[in-house]
């Protein structure tokens, strides 16, 4: 099979490699769409802490079933949606529906191969709760934004957004927009986004209704916000490294005020002194979120086979998989969204 290999820091190569065979109580997939993440750009210059070379990356995965040996309700020829995780099923995290924080995780596209390839073996351990069929007629690169999205409820659900809060959201890139979606989706009352690319503002105005962007290189945040919205807001969600989570993005937050840690901090603002008398004061949680639950990924195909959630202008590039490097610099660039590789 066709797949594009990692093997070592900026080197993605296309690649032959012998086809998977089914695995024992799993099932064999044909990849129909893999949405490029932030976090394969970024493993492709700089590698990741849960990944080993050589790797076929891509964890925003589609496939239609083509072999099973699974005892499921899934067939061959179903279209399927995946959670990437492989996790043991037995622990207390997997038990109570956050098997992403299952000790022993694997995740498919770091840990082990993932999909951007024409076949992935599905191991026995992804059934049932893994794998999410998909309606026969979907948009397969719509479905592929199930995983970002899924992460995105994770992150909300940390944050515990509600109906009548204020959200900032920090970067309007893909996974800002999708808390957009997801925050105007939670009743928020007002929902900020700090932005600063120009195509990104105007994809944002036109495809959102409660949103409003705020360009920080025009205003300072802080001043917009106490011109507009009463100075503090009750969430914060950084969707964008280039955020430090610091006393004085504390200093913008409510009494009872949120603040989840979504994206890994750039190098150099791993640590911070905050003021933990602020923390007591005014109540304030700081949170983080890394990835979603098989849970979140069921939900969030619901939302988008539904329509509840509207993210098919999200996709801004659509190739093939021998344009992969296509789909990595465009994603790369920010100029427009998100990048989906049809396979
Ligand atoms: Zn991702
Ligand atoms: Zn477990």
């Amino acid at each position: 099979m066709k797949a594009a290999v990692l093997k070592g820091p900026g080197l993605l190569e296309l690649d032959d490699l012998p086809d998977p065979l089914c695995p024992k109580g799993g099932a064999l997939l044909e990849i129909k769409a893999c949405a490029v993440c932030g976090t394969d750009v970024k493993m492709r210059e700089h590698g990741h802490r849960d990944l080993a070379y050589p790797r076929v990356l891509g964890h925003e995965m589609v496939g239609k079933i083509v072999e099973m040996d699974a005892n499921t309700h899934l067939a061959e020829g179903d279209k399927v949606q995946l959670w990437p995780g492989i996790a043991c099923g037995k622990c207390r995290s997997c038990l109570c529906g956050a098997d992403n924080r299952c000790p022993s995780v694997k995740i498919m596209g770091f840990n082990c191969d993932g999909g951007f390839a024409q076949l992935l073996a599905l191991p026995k351990e992804s059934f049932p709760g893994g794998v999410n069929l998909l309606p026969g007629n979907v948009d397969p690169a719509l479905a592929a934004l199930a995983e970002p999205l899924a992460c995105c409820i994770n992150g909300q659900e940390q944050a515990c957004v509600s109906k009548g809060e204020c959200v900032l959201i920090y970067g309007g890139g893909p996974i800002g927009a999708l808390h957009a979606l997801l925050a105007e989706l939670h009743g928020a009352d007002k929902i900020i986004v700090a932005e600063r690319l120009q195509d990104r503002i105007r994809l944002l105005e036109r495809h959102t209704h409660e949103v409003m962007v705020v360009d920080p290189a025009e205003m300072p945040l802080r001043s917009w916000l106490a011109a507009e919205a009463g100075g503090t807001v009750d969430v914060i969600l950084t969707a964008t490294p280039q955020v430090r989570v610091d006393g004085d993005l504390l200093k913008m937050l409510s009494p009872g005020g949120r603040v989840c840690i979504f994206s890994g901090p750039a190098p150099g603002n791993y640590q911070e002194q905050i003021d933990l008398c602020s923390i007591h004061y005014h109540e304030l949680t700081i949170t983080g979120s890394y990835g979603c639950a098989s849970r979140h990924n069921r939900q969030a195909v619901e939302l988008l086979t539904s329509g509840m959630i509207k993210a098919d202008w999200l996709i801004t590039k659509r190739t093939n998989l021998a344009g992969i490097e296509d789909a990595f610099s465009h994603s790369s660039k920010r100029a427009g969204m998100k990048s989906v590789v049809l396979i």
